[in-house]
């Protein structure tokens, strides 16, 4: 992969957080793990450059990485708005980390926007918006972990990665590629995780905190997603699930347990396409998943109001569950054709 880092505010960033006095790290509502991952390793790294830095987040992140380094120093705007407002309203520099357009911190994000800090954006999502004064968006890297060790390294400062910044970065890393199963089609990748595993993190403990904490009501949650709240539309090559507030509530739901859910729809052979509606208080939470060349970015964007990568998108609707669905089936036997015929960029 080229050096990406050339083509974008790298240096100009470099030196504004060489002068910043206090930083504020901030990242997507529904945190997964890149987010965290990524903000952590971003957060330890500018501690260790004796910079004052905070994390700050629009709403909690799921308990099964609550074990990360230092993730009980992030403050969290839906708990803390006092201190949020604070620090934002202190800060010179405020990064913003694993997302694209501040809309995505809902209410914190008019803060952000509102402040006289530098903005600056640091992520891989496609189509970053122009809320930002300096960015590295770049779309090829796995995860915005991959693309902060990548800052880090560029920086000369690779010695100041140590097994702490290795377990977040990792982290991030395994999260947004489904455990190497998907955006890890480059050697680097790989490559940076040697490094990592160099620095002493232990893989399998990781992945049993992050894979295997499972309460027994998520795991109950899954088999209920699968076996009853699925629809296979085998004429579409799209399968899709709705977890309705009464699902939800029946196995106590907690943040994070449908993490992953929408992955089982695609692993069915010959589905393309699929789906996840969740019911929330006041919206309809939606995630998309495709194989190939099929984008859910631009079927979140253009329909749906959200976005993200090829394969992986979401959209959060203020419509009901049912008008979502229905008009998400609408759109299917226009893209019938695109979806008989998916094929990998590689094939090409
Ligand atoms: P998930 O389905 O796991 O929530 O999200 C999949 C991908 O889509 C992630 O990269 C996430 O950042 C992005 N995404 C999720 N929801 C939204 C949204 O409402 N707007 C945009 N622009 N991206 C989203
Ligand atoms: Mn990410």
């Amino acid at each position: 992969m080229e050096n990406y880092l050339k083509n974008t505010d790298f240096e100009k960033i470099r030196d504004i957080l060489g002068k910043s006095e206090k930083i504020v790290i901030t990242t997507h509502t529904n945190p997964d793990g890149d987010a965290i991952g990524a903000s952590l390793a971003m957060f330890l790294y500018l501690k260790k450059k004796g910079i004052q830095v905070s994390v700050i987040i629009p709403d909690t992140y799921p308990e099964f990485l609550a074990w990360l380094p230092e993730a009980n120093e992030i403050e969290v705007y839906e708990y803390y708005q006092d201190q949020c407002i604070d620090l934002v309203k202190s800060a010179d520099t405020i990064i913003c980390i694993d997302f694209n357009s501040l809309s995505r911190l809902n209410e914190l994000g008019d803060l952000v926007r509102n402040s006289p800090a530098m903005k600056i954006l640091m992520d891989h999502h496609l189509n970053p918006s122009v809320d930002f004064d300096l960015k590295i968006s770049f779309d090829k890297t796995s995860s915005t972990s991959e693309l902060i060790y990548d800052f880090i390294t560029e920086s000369g400062e690779t010695v100041l990665i140590d097994r702490q910044i290795a377990e977040c970065l990792y982290t991030g890393i395994i999260t947004d590629t489904g455990s190497f199963s998907y955006s890890c089609n480059y050697v680097k990748t790989y490559q940076i995780i040697a490094e990592l595993f160099r620095l002493g993190i232990d893989g399998e403990h990781i992945h049993r905190l992050i894979y295997d904490t499972y309460s027994e009501s998520r795991l109950r949650l899954l088999g209920y997603a699968v076996s009853d709240a699925m629809t296979v539309v085998q004429e579409y090559h799209t399968a899709y699930i709705v977890l309705r507030k009464e699902d939800l509530n029946r196995f106590n739901y907690q943040v994070g347990d449908t993490e992953g859910v929408v992955n089982y729809a695609l692993s069915i052979k010959d589905i393309n396409l699929a789906a996840l509606f969740m019911e929330r208080d006041d919206h309809v939470k939606v995630s998309f998943r495709s194989k190939g060349n099929f984008s859910v970015d631009r079927l979140a964007r253009e329909y749906f109001g959200g976005g993200g990568h090829t394969n992986a998108s979401g959209a959060n609707c203020r419509m009901s569950v049912d008008e979502t669905i229905n008009k998400f089936l609408s759109l299917l036997p226009d893209f019938q054709v695109k979806l008989s015929k998916v094929y990998n960029d590689k094939d090409e």
